[in-house]
């Protein structure tokens, strides 16, 4: 017999199984010798009182205990003889949609410019030491794309465009810990990442599909308005007459591609800011009210929004216990990101803020036309790189106190970018539409959350791909382009998707529409 209950527990009680199980049986009324088992359903974590509590839904068994059983139930065949569709970019749109094609008897063939993940953590760390950057091999380069060296939280808002849940099991089954099946924010961390992905490489070449690293599409093959197949960097030569375009928002060179060869692509809304970092300690004390973390909690989080002049200024991708990271794919580029370990331990909490902009407001921009978006985040980058005192990696930064009164910072607190970090006037050299709503933004977050500006953090430049300027137009019904057939724009790169998970689901979204255009359902 199962029972649900809804439980609020001191955090070593849930944490510990022993306790869990009594705080259970005296819910459900029953004796502890009784439950065979006590399944949770979901966690999160309510710090709003003086004391965090940990809320946890629970299924209690009585009686024998059941197997475990995932939702989705996919079956992976062998599809080496199927139709074969070409899938640009090995992140998770790509990977995804690969697997869903499988579902539908046909073969992927992906076509990826990076290297598979094991070589590319060597250039990752070559990158890490300010040695090298390598402009195929990075962190938004490679096989499991940008989601790889990621912080890997799989929450979305947009649960409503797919199935959230058969990603996570998909996940799940590729070797993520069981936590992302009921975590009310799950999160795999990037220790754990570069496993799964190659197990998902595994399972799509285990079943006759085919992934081919270091190909670099350089252009679409079309016959009137219809998509045949693609070239590659390497004179390589696919033929398809499906293509699924999932190279993230990163590929700039794709972007340039479609527009020289006269397939539309839209300017859209994005954001851009700076990463700020706090000793993770702080935002412990802020969040949970105590400058000691209770053992059993996680390193807290924040989720901040605000509106200065007309425009969002918000966090993204909040990354506690975390490290700031090199994410830029070009020479004389400077791009932060963050990243995680599963157990988010690093002594460091970051998180991009980031300030709402509009093809609109870019209006010195306007001949680069659709691009315009593409070509100011370009521009900021090169901006970071002049002001970064000539080091590869190394990124400009002023304590957030400093940014905000602007007045520069003549030291730097400790941080987790391991390039290093060099003091330059952020307040001053940040286009006034990103900076002046910044240091107003900092203000209103430190009204919410006391003690946010602080000197003890820092705020390092530039957060510059949260999300993508470009979007590639797409009819909502059968997700191929507007204007060109068989051409599906996917992910986060198609404009129509960002994160991780809603990148997946548009995956798995745009293998469905092929599936159905040859009559199979899944
Ligand atoms: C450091 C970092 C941390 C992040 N943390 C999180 C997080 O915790 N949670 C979250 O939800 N999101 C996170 N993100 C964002 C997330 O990784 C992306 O939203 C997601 O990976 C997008 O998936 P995608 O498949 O659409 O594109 P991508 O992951 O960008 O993959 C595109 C792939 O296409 C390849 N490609 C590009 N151009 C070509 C070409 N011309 N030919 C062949 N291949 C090409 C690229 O090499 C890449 O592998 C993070 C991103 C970074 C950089």
């Amino acid at each position: 017999m199962v029972k649900e209950l809804e439980l609020t527990l001191r955090p070593q009680e849930a944490a510990e199984s022993a306790l869990l199980r009594k705080a259970v049986a005296e819910k459900a009324g029953v004796s502890e010798k009784e439950i065979t088992e006590v399944r949770i359903v979901r966690r999160s974590i309510d710090a709003r009182g003086r004391l965090p509590k940990v809320l946890l839904r629970v299924n209690a068994y009585t009686g024998e205990r059941p197997e475990y059983r995932y939702e989705s139930e996919p079956r992976y065949g062998d599809v080496s003889g199927g139709r074969e569709v070409c899938i640009v970019g090995a992140g998770p749109a790509g990977l995804f949609a690969a697997l869903r094609l499988i579902e539908a008897g046909m073969k992927p063939v992906i076509l990826e410019r990076g290297k598979e993940v094991s070589e590319r953590k060597r250039d990752i760390a070559l990158l890490n030491r300010n040695v090298s950057l390598d402009p195929e091999s990075n962190y938004c380069y490679g096989e499991g794309g940008a989601g790889t060296f990621s912080d890997g939280k799989l929450f979305t808002r947009s649960k409503k465009r797919g199935n959230t849940q058969r990603i996570l099991e998909t996940l799940h089954r590729h070797g993520a810990q069981d936590e992302i099946l009921y975590e009310a924010h799950p999160h795999i961390g990037t220790d754990r990442l570069p496993e799964v992905i190659k197990r998902m490489r595994e399972t799509i070449t285990g079943c006759g599909g085919e992934m081919h690293f270091g190909c670099r599409v350089t252009e679409l093959l079309t016959e009137g308005n219809a998509v045949r197949g693609v070239r590659c960097a390497n004179g390589d030569l696919h033929e398809a007459e499906e293509v699924i375009l999932a190279c993230g928002h990163s590929a700039r060179d794709i972007y340039r591609m479609l527009v020289r060869q006269g397939i539309r692509v839209e300017a859209k809304g994005f954001a851009m800011g700076v990463r700020v970092e706090h000793p993770q300690e702080l935002i412990d004390s802020i969040q949970y009210h105590s400058r000691v973390r209770d053992k059993y909690l996680p390193a807290a989080t924040y989720n901040l929004v605000t509106q200065v002049d007309g425009r969002g200024v918000y966090s993204f991708c909040m990354c506690p216990g975390g490290h700031i990271v090199p994410s830029a794919t070009g020479e004389k580029q400077i791009v932060v990101n963050g990243m995680s370990a599963s157990h988010r331990s690093s002594p460091f909490a970051n998180s991009g803020i980031v300030v709402e902009l509009h093809p609109e407001d870019l209006t010195e921009y306007a001949e680069h036309g659709e691009l315009c978006g593409l070509q100011f985040q370009e521009d900021l980058e090169r901006l970071a790189y002049t002001n970064n005192g000539g080091g590869l990696q190394t990124a400009p930064a002023q304590r957030l106190a400093d940014f905000v009164r602007g007045r520069l910072s003549p030291t730097l607190p400790e941080s987790s970018y391991l390039p290093g970090l060099i003091s330059s006037p952020l307040h001053f050299w940040l286009p006034e539409r990103i900076g002046k709503r910044l240091r107003e933004g900092f203000a209103a977050f430190d009204r919410k959350m006391r003690g946010f500006v602080t000197n003890e953090a820092v705020a390092v430049g530039v957060e510059s791909r949260s999300s993508s300027p470009v979007r590639i137009p797409r009819d909502a019904e059968s997700m191929e382009h507007v204007q060109v057939s068989g051409l599906y724009p996917c992910g986060e790169g198609s404009g129509y998707a960002g994160g991780i998970t809603s990148s997946a689901m548009d995956g798995e979204k745009c293998a469905e529409a092929i599936a159905r255009k040859y009559g199979v359902e899944l």
